[in-house]
C-alpha cells in the first residue's frame, strides 16, 4: 500500500488534562481560581469541567480533606511551556512546598497530553498516579467517559481503584 493512503493511528482524544487539587484556604475557590488562570493562558482555551469532587488526604491523614477537579483544555503550548504555566499558576496562588503530599492551597498535574508519552526530568505524561487514584479517574471520568489509559479504559481503571471517601459535590465549576 502507497504510505499516504496507509490508515492513520486511530486518535480517541487529542484533548490535554489537568488535574487540580486543593485542601486549604477555600479550597474551591482556589479550583475556580486556577481554571480561569488556565483559560487565560495564550492559545489555550477551557474546553470541559469535571464537578468538584471531596477526598480524604493522600499520605499525612494530619490534613483537611481535599477538593479536586479535571478539566479538558485544548492548547497550542508544547508539554513543557504548559508545565511551566501550571507551575506558574501554583506560585500565583501562593503554594509552598512543605512536606511529601503535604497541604497546599493549589496542586496542578498534567494528567494526559493528547497521545504523548513524555518521560523528561520534570514532566512524565501520562502522569504516573493517574491509574490508581480515585479523585483523579472519578472527575476524568465525567468529561472523557471513553478514554484510554496505558491501553486499557477508564472503566477498568475506575474499577480497580480506591475511592477512599470520595463524594462528588453539588458545585460545578463556576469560572468560564
Ligand atoms: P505532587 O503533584 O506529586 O504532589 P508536586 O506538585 O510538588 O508533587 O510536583 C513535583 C514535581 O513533579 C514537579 O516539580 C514537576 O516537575 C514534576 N512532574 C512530573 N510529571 C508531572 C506532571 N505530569 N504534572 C505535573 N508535575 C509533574
Ligand atoms: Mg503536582
Amino acid at each position: 500500500m502507497h504510505p499516504k493512503s496507509a490508515p492513520l493511528p486511530a486518535v480517541t482524544d487529542d484533548r490535554i488534562y489537568i488535574g487540580l487539587g486543593s485542601n486549604l484556604d477555600d479550597p474551591m475557590l482556589q479550583i475556580q481560581t486556577a481554571v480561569t488562570a488556565l483559560q487565560a493562558l495564550p492559545h489555550t482555551h477551557v474546553t470541559a469541567c469535571s464537578s468538584l469532587w471531596v477526598s480524604k488526604p493522600m499520605g499525612p491523614s494530619d490534613q483537611p480533606d481535599y477538593v479536586n477537579a479535571v478539566v479538558a483544555l485544548s492548547s497550542a503550548l508544547a508539554p513543557l511551556a504548559l508545565l511551566a504555566a501550571c507551575q506558574a499558576i501554583e506560585q500565583a496562588q501562593r503554594r509552598i512546598r512543605t512536606r511529601h503530599w503535604g497541604p497546599r492551597t493549589i496542586d496542578l498535574d498534567v494528567l494526559l497530553f493528547g497521545g504523548e508519552q513524555i518521560h523528561l526530568p520534570t514532566l512524565i505524561v501520562p502522569h504516573p498516579g493517574i491509574t490508581e487514584r480515585g479523585f483523579v479517574l472519578a472527575p476524568l471520568h465525567q468529561i472523557a467517559p471513553d478514554i484510554c489509559i496505558a491501553g486499557k479504559s477508564i472503566n477498568h481503571w475506575l474499577e480497580k481503584c480506591d475511592r477512599n471517601g470520595l463524594q462528588a459535590l453539588d458545585q460545578p465549576i463556576l469560572a468560564l
